[in-house]
């Protein structure tokens, strides 16, 4: 179905990438798993689809999905996140410079400094929420900024028209990681953004039960087709399953953020007024120093906070952290995020050595149970009880 362009998201996102299907009538696009398809006498195929990794009916709806969800023109999906940013990587040049943010997803870190180092590529990590420092690390063979925003794990806010525009006058171009946004919350190309990358594992997805990646491109360009000649020749690519479970997910998203940002907005409020609790990091609360950025560049401030725990007379903020994180019950102790259920982790004590976080802090993805559950959940969690139950042991 062509999208019409006066729809609003909500609608956007149940009717992209869906034509009924013409053999059979099917409502819902079906699950093409065939791997080959028949060329005809004269050479040709009968749909333009040849061999699964190149192309497929369902990856292409996912594609047509994302690109009308996106305001993008084109759009290529990986078998992970990380495939899709190391694509992005690969379509640059050893020797070009780019920029990165200071607080920026840990794998996208690790990537660098593992693969893209060696390979040639040169890199300087600055803070993308200081404008000035961001014109000040430009070199002549800058060729791309990457940010992330809002930021993992501190909640940072890059003004994107920004620091487009210095990118932009440079010759450059902005990639944006717009996973925790999704394109629900963020019109990241219309900000200004050349492509937009995202983990579907997370929000677009929603349900925890699928790995993947997408790059979204504002406009057709060689730096795009190199990226497709990634996605085609390296054959990162998505089953075809894990596509249509993302087509699944996507038809609910704006409705899943609302509740997202809903149910975060209530937790930043109530953790910012607890005693225990040092410093909540949430674009949504107007002590955030990107919260005006955040007010104008999104529709909602999203479902993801960091919380930084306050130390008292016989724990550290970490030991605090941590057992706070061991204490949840309705949150659930592991890493991801986006999903419909609420997950709580101790950052640093999962990057190790090189982490950024702070020891005393944990990130909370807030998941779509009721608001007063999750809350009496953090309440109990926080509360005095584990201290005297250790002390009748
Ligand atoms: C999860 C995540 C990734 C990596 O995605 P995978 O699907 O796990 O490979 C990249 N960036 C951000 C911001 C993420 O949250």
């Amino acid at each position: 179905m062509t999208t019409n362009d006066n729809w609003r998201m909500e609608t956007v996102a149940i009717h992209a990438g869906k034509e009924i299907d013409p053999t059979t009538g099917a409502v819902m696009p079906p699950l093409h798993l065939s791997t080959t398809y028949e060329r005809k006498a004269d050479g040709s195929y009968h749909n333009g689809f040849m061999y699964i990794r190149g192309d497929n009916p369902t990856r292409r709806s996912l594609e047509d999905a994302l690109c009308a969800l996106e305001g993008g023109i084109c759009a290529a999906t990986f078998a992970s996140g990380m495939a899709a940013i190391m694509t992005v990587f690969q379509a640059l040049r050893p020797g070009d410079h780019v920029l990165i943010p200071d607080d920026i997803y840990f794998g996208t870190k690790v990537m660098i400094a593992e693969l893209f180092t060696p390979w040639g590529l040169s890199s300087e990590a600055v803070d993308m929420t200081d404008l000035d420092a961001v014109r000040a690390a430009m070199r002549p063979n800058t060729r791309m900024l990457w940010i992330e925003t809002p930021s993992n794990p501190l909640l940072k806010i890059t003004d994107i028209a920004a620091v487009a525009e210095i990118a932009h006058e440079a010759g450059a171009i902005l990639v944006c990681d717009s996973t925790w946004p999704s394109p629900a919350l963020q019109r990241t190309l219309e900000l200004g953004a050349d492509l937009s990358v995202h983990a579907t594992t997370k929000y677009l997805g929603g349900h925890s039960d699928m790995l993947g990646g997408a790059v979204i491109a504002k406009e057709n360009s060689p730096f795009f087709d190199s990226v497709r000649m990634i996605q085609q020749n390296g054959g990162a690519v998505p089953s075809p399953f894990d596509c249509w479970l993302l087509l699944r997910g996507i038809r609910t998203l704006p409705y899943r953020m609302r509740g997202h940002c809903e149910n975060a907005q209530r937790v930043a409020d109530y953790l910012s007024h607890h005693p225990k609790i040092e410093k909540v990091y949430y674009p949504g609360l107007a002590s955030h120093p990107g919260h005006a950025i955040a007010a104008r560049q999104m529709s909602g401030f999203g479902g993801m906070l960091s919380i930084g725990l306050a130390p008292d007379s016989l724990h550290t903020g970490e030991q605090n952290a941590r057992r706070m994180a061991n204490r949840t019950k309705l949150f659930v102790q592991a890493t991801s995020l986006g999903g419909v259920e609420s997950l709580i982790e101790h950052r640093a004590s999962i990057e190790g050595a090189v982490t950024n976080a702070p020891a005393n802090l944990l990130r909370l993805s807030v998941g779509l149970e009721h608001p007063d559950d999750i809350i009496a959940d953090l309440e109990q969690a926080l509360s005095d009880e584990v201290t005297l139950e250790r002390l009748s042991v």
